[in-house]
């Protein structure tokens, strides 16, 4: 390949867009002579480079608008911990059809047994697959559209919880929450009912929300949106957190 033609080909992949074509051109070529590919072998190497190039930069911006607070996987799951929790219910929910279908998974439970872990590796499933995900606690969601409410700007900080496709409201139940609060959860899942989804995880059964949202009418409102079409994961068993404090504790008693 002459140089101008070389040079030529980087200025054109710039100007539409294929950087990874116009910084690695050479390189190409170099693999094309080596294995001795067909146009068209080296023209899908080309076009699947890019794409997986643009894919991967896609799912890293994604992540770093989702405010996940940290990005672990299934994988790094110890399902063996939980043996009470079925691990085919948790792998149906990583096929996402759940957010395909824009219907909810909560995941219920004491604290440690892998919530927040479970639901960050479904945020994490879904970022990769191309979906818009933004995770926040329930207390930093009522606490921020209570400060736009107050700024008259609440119509537009609500989108920031209706625009993603994927919503992970962490910790509902840590705070009691007063009728002002619990009305500004009620317009979030009501507004993004059948039009994205909902991953949650509380500490407090369904039953107990009542309490929670300091209303049973409000909260059996806003439970009959989000059930509507949820899977449910209970998980009841040790804490994970505790396991590790736990031994730490035994082996200094032991030494001592
Ligand atoms: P929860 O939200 O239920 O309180 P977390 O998801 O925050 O619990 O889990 C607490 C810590 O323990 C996290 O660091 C998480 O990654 C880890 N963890 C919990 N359960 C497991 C498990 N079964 N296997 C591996 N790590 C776990
Ligand atoms: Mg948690």
């Amino acid at each position: 390949m002459s140089e101008l033609t070389g040079n030529r080909i980087r200025t054109t992949a710039g100007k539409l867009g294929l950087p990874h074509l116009a910084e690695t051109i050479n390189e190409f070529t170099r693999r094309a002579d080596e294995a001795k590919m067909g146009y068209l072998d080296f023209l899908d190497l080309v076009l699947s480079e890019e794409l997986a190039v643009r894919d991967d930069r896609r799912f890293r911006q994604g992540l770093r608008l989702s405010r996940l607070p940290h990005h672990k996987t299934l994988d790094e799951y110890d399902f063996s911990f939980q043996p009470d929790l079925d691990p085919r219910k948790v792998k149906d929910l990583a096929t996402l059809s759940f957010v395909e279908a824009k219907a909810n998974a909560a995941l219920l439970g004491p604290p440690g047994v892998g919530k927040t872990h479970i639901a960050v590796a479904l945020a994490v499933a879904a970022c990769r697959a191309g979906y818009s995900v933004y995770f926040t606690s329930l207390d930093d969601m009522v606490r921020n559209l209570k400060a736009a409410e107050a700024a008259g700007r609440l119509a537009n900080k609500l989108g920031t919880y209706l625009r993603p496709g994927v919503l992970v409201v962490d910790e509902v139940g840590y705070e009691i929450l007063e009728r002002g609060e619990a009305n500004l959860v009620f317009q979030v899942i009501s507004k993004r009912y059948e039009k994205g989804s909902i991953i949650l995880t509380s500490n407090k059964t369904f039953s107990e929300w009542g309490q929670v949202f300091g209303d049973e009418v409000l909260a059996t409102a806003i439970l009959d949106r989000l059930l509507h079409h949820c899977d449910v994961i209970s998980i009841n068993g040790p804490s994970y957190r505790l396991k590790n404090r736990l031994k730490a504790i035994e082996r200094d008693t032991d030494v001592a």
